[in-house]
């Protein structure tokens, strides 16, 4: 029985601060939870509308001793959001506003509930972009990528969450608000104390604000969808427009012959031009017109042809189009319709070890069982991999064991990371304790310890 019911705790938070909202059990009933179904379990949640509001109830459940779930867009994929009964959501649906934009020095601070959609629409008035982008745009808020780390399709080029925050406002532990909203780059004064909530999954305060570093947008792209005979061929790609003076390479997605045929058959996309055994890079570039980089793209994959192997292609000939080769790279949850609860990962390994990699897992998936095999797709440049194991779930806790060591094993030595950038939420747990690295976890834990010694910031999660 948790200390305080969710209605009790409800009651016990209303009027705690002109600024805070509660909604209660009744009203999160029937509500949309987000990626994962237990997500509102814990039944009350609290929308600060200001910094001060979000500290008032952070002290107050420290006073108490309950715990306390962050919660964003809920757009999360490894069960970092669910709660519990007796635990409060903090939620940040209420810190929804774009302070300032100042677009002249190509920073914006922005409230931590702002989604990536609403944030690329207003700074795009600008010429600006955010420089990261994930497929989940529409929802997933910029407090939740910072404390998850994104990564995304502009990652390669650009980095992830933790290289484009310049500045950065939370409610500790304690109730204390680190405010260091800082507009510059450079900071060198002592340790960075702001990278800890960044990746931090909620573990080490609630992210209220953000400064972020924002480049110039770029809106004249060609997209080309290519046939590859693997990851190498794709790289050979990668690198040429690279290299090339005037186009920027603006994406670079891969798709593994198994995801992209069974994509394709289920959208009814015709696929007669790539080659059998073939897999799929979506490329796009861009320039100072859409026909010069349309120009670059014909000239470049003339040129690499033969040299590279490729396996057929086609160059979008219009946004809608384009589109469409994006939806089958973005849509990629198309598979659970016939596999609910089908094991996910999220892996990355040096892009160069990537054929090696795959090759390897074929082997150690068919190891497992019979039949055994995964759709593989994601952000080749950077060498971030999606796996989906093709198999109903949920499986058998011994099994799961098993497709984790397959999926896992090398990574750590290849220079690889067993999460790359959906974090450890709930699901990733026993990868974090087997495949982590011991030191940094007990590195990890004294931090824990030392700022939330409690541990009232979202319990059993990231295991401290
Ligand atoms: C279709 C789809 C595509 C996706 N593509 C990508 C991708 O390309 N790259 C990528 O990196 N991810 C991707 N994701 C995963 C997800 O969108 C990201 O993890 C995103 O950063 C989560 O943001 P959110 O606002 O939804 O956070 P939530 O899901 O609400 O929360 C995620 C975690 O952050 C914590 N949290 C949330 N807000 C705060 C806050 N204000 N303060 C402290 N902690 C907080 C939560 O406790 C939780 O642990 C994708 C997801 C989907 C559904």
């Amino acid at each position: 029985m948790p200390a305080f019911p969710p209605r009790q705790l409800a009651k016990a938070l209303a009027g705690l601060h002109p600024e805070l909202f509660i909604v209660g059990p009744e009203d999160l009933e029937g509500r949309h939870p987000g990626e994962h179904p237990d997500n509102f379990k814990g039944g009350v949640m609290a929308q600060p509308a200001t910094a001060a509001a979000a500290a008032a109830l952070v002290a107050w459940c420290g006073e108490h001793g309950v715990a306390i779930v962050p919660q964003g867009g809920l757009t999360g994929l490894v069960g970092g959001n669910v709660s519990r009964p007796g635990e409060v959501i903090l939620s940040s649906a209420r810190l929804n506003r774009i302070i300032a934009i100042h677009a002249d020095e190509m920073t914006v601070e922005v409230e931590a509930g702002v989604t990536l959609a609403a944030l690329q629409q207003a700074i795009a008035a600008h010429g600006l972009m955010t420089g990261i982008d994930l497929g989940s745009r529409g929802s997933a808020t910029i407090g939740g990528m910072v404390s998850t780390n994104a990564g995304g399709i502009l990652a390669f080029r650009n980095g992830v969450m933790r290289h484009r925050v310049l500045g950065l406002e939370a409610v500790l532990p304690s109730g204390a608000v680190l405010s260091d909203l800082t507009r510059v780059v450079k900071v060198s004064a002592g340790p960075d104390l702001k990278h800890l909530p960044i990746g931090g999954e909620g573990a080490f305060g609630f992210v209220t604000k953000v400064v972020l570093k924002l480049d110039i947008q770029r809106p004249a792209k060609a997209t080309a969808f290519i046939g590859v005979a693997d990851a190498a061929a794709a790289l050979a790609v990668i690198g040429h427009f690279r290299s090339l003076a005037g186009i920027t390479l603006e994406a670079a997605e891969m798709m593994w012959p198994r995801y992209i045929r069974d994509h394709a058959a289920l959208k009814g996309f015709d696929l007669s031009w790539l080659e059998d055994g073939a897999a799929a890079l979506l490329i796009e570039v861009s320039a100072e017109t859409v026909e010069a980089a349309t120009a670059a793209l014909e000239q470049g994959l003339e040129s690499l042809w033969e040299p590279t192997g490729l396996q057929g292609g086609l160059i979008a000939q219009s946004l809608d189009q384009a589109r469409k080769f994006w939806d089958l790279r973005e849509d990629s949850g198309f598979y659970y319709a016939n596999l609910p609860g089908a094991p996910s990962f999220d892996i990355a390994v040096p892009p160069t070890f990537l054929d090696a990699y795959v090759a390897g897992l074929s082997a150690r998936l068919h190891a497992v069982g019979p039949g055994y095999d995964a759709y593989v797709y994601g952000h080749i440049a950077d060498g971030n991999l999606h796996l989906t194991v093709i198999r109903p779930g949920p499986v058998r806790e011994e099994e799961l064991r098993a497709i984790e060591a397959a999926i896992y094993t090398g990574i750590a030595q290849a220079g690889g990371s067993f999460s790359a950038e959906h974090g450890v939420g709930l699901e990733k747990r026993h990868a974090y304790l087997t495949f982590g690295n011991p030191v940094k976890q007990a590195l990890a834990r004294t931090l824990k310890q030392a700022i939330d010694p409690n541990g009232i910031f979202n319990p059993a999660k990231v295991p401290f």
